[in-house]
């Protein structure tokens, strides 16, 4: 039976763990955390469930269809479009995914114009049906730039995308490759966006419960501190033991990868964020049913999710809970965030006060995800860069996120099992 080490537990390293085991090999993986799933893990603080910064999943996601079983996530769904704020002001972008018509009939108008319904409509029949494989090719060009060239508004840019896909893509500059908006957009168009009723960890608990069900070896509070291959073998240092195997998995994050394989292609420059929790004494809604609300102005923050009311399991009873997400991570104190966060919400909303806004927790988190400047595809380095019987798995052979995640474990899996 070949043997086959894993390092790193994230969703990347747990997939083509579970793959490989499935496919007959002897599979250990190593986590340098006491926990599983990197990126993707939740936590509880006084019955809340705080997600490590806030992420959602897009169901449609190919690999999230292919790995994950989602019944059992018992998913609570975000309603498509956004509520758009600013001071004084708030309008709702109904569904602009899934039925641009409203868009129109929504409290938007007066930000976007009568052409960006039709080019959200088009662009809806263009990328809605796409084979996701081809999203993410195309011209090397920004969101902004394919914004531009699709005819859309400065409006509709700075109002709806700049704040919605800067929250997905931790850029409002739309500097970020035309590609992610694509898949995300086509994602978007096709299915929903959820969170799990447990938190985003319940998709890396799942993952590693398959994974043992797989027969995988899991060892965490183990780091890996060196990993070397040669023509059918692989060495791997996991502190004083060395463990030998015919083939290693490097799937950590993409600064550690670069590190232990030598491979300069993998990319280490990040997007960050900071993701702070509010918990209030009594449910309070922000008149924006389960939709996010997006800062039109700037990104202190840029979202606000309703978690608890999307997922009301993520509160105990009697309370509620709301996440606000800055862009980068900008050197003011955990309380001077919190101020501008009460502040944002007090000029939103006028009619509230805000003055039970507890904070709850903060996460500063530098390394999200990895920059994605047009073109970044064609750098990123291929499964198997690194010498001998080394591979890679993380989002960083693909792209930064859950589906690239997912599928770069998948094809690392793929790769090591022919070549074993
Ligand atoms: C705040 C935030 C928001 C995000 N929002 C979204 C979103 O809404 N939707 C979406 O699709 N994606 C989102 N993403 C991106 C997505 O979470 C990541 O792309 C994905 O989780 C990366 O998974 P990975 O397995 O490639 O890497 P990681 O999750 O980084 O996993 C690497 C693992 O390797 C371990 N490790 C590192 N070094 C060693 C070592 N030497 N020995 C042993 N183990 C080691 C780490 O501890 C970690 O567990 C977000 C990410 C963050 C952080």
């Amino acid at each position: 039976m070949s043997e086959v080490v894993i390092v790193g537990g994230g969703l990347a390293g747990l997939v083509a763990a579970r793959r490989l085991a499935r496919d007959g090999a002897d599979v250990t993986l190593f986590e340098r955390r006491d926990e599983l799933g990197g990126r993707v893990r939740s936590r509880e603080v006084d019955g809340f469930t705080l997600d490590r910064g806030f992420q959602v999943m897009f169901t449609a996601y190919p690999a999230v269809r292919e790995e994950l079983d989602l019944n059992a996530l018992d998913l609570r769904t975000f309603a498509p479009g956004a509520t758009i704020a600013r001071p004084d002001h708030r309008s709702t972008l109904a569904d602009p995914f899934r039925a641009p018509l409203s868009v129109i009939e929504s409290a938007l108008n007066p930000d976007v114009t009568v052409t960006d319904k039709i080019r959200v409509l088009q662009l809806r029949r263009e990328l809605g049906n796409a084979d996701p494989e081809s999203l993410l090719d195309g011209p090397t060009e920004s969101i902004r730039e394919y914004l531009d060239r699709k005819g859309f508004s400065q409006k509709f840019v700075e109002n709806f995308a700049a704040p919605f896909y800067g929250g997905i893509t931790l850029d409002r500059s739309l500097s970020t490759d035309a590609g992610v908006f694509r898949y995300t957009f086509s994602m978007l168009s096709r299915g929903a966006t959820a969170v799990p009723a447990d938190g985003m960890g319940a998709i890396s608990d799942q993952l590693a419960a398959r994974a043992r069900e797989a027969g995988v070896s899991i060892e965490t509070g183990t780091e890996i501190t060196a990993v070397d291959g040669a023509a059918g073998e692989a060495t791997v240092e996991a502190g004083p033991e060395t463990v030998d195997a015919d083939a290693a998995v490097v799937a950590t994050d993409p600064k550690r990868a670069r590190e232990l394989t030598g491979v300069e292609s993998v990319p280490t420059d990040a997007r960050g964020c900071v993701t702070q929790y509010f918990r209030t004494r009594e449910h309070r809604s922000l008149d924006t049913g389960h939709r996010l609300v997006l800062n039109a102005v700037d990104s202190y923050p840029n979202t606000v999710a309703p978690l608890s009311t999307v997922a009301p399991e993520y509160a105990p009873d009697g309370h509620a809970l709301l996440s606000a997400t800055t862009l980068g991570v900008p050197d003011r104190s955990d309380e001077e965030l919190a101020t501008a966060v009460r502040d944002a919400l007090v000029t939103w909303y006028p009619e509230h006060r805000f003055d039970d806004l507890e904070l709850l927790a903060t996460d500063r988190i530098e390394f999200a995800q990895f920059d994605q400047p047009p073109g970044f595809r064609d750098g990123l380095p291929a499964v198997d860069a690194p010498e001998g019987s080394v591979y890679l798995a993380g989002d960083y052979t693909q792209w930064s996120a859950i589906q690239g995640a997912l599928e770069s474990g998948q094809v690392a899996a793929d790769t090591v099992s022919d070549d074993i």
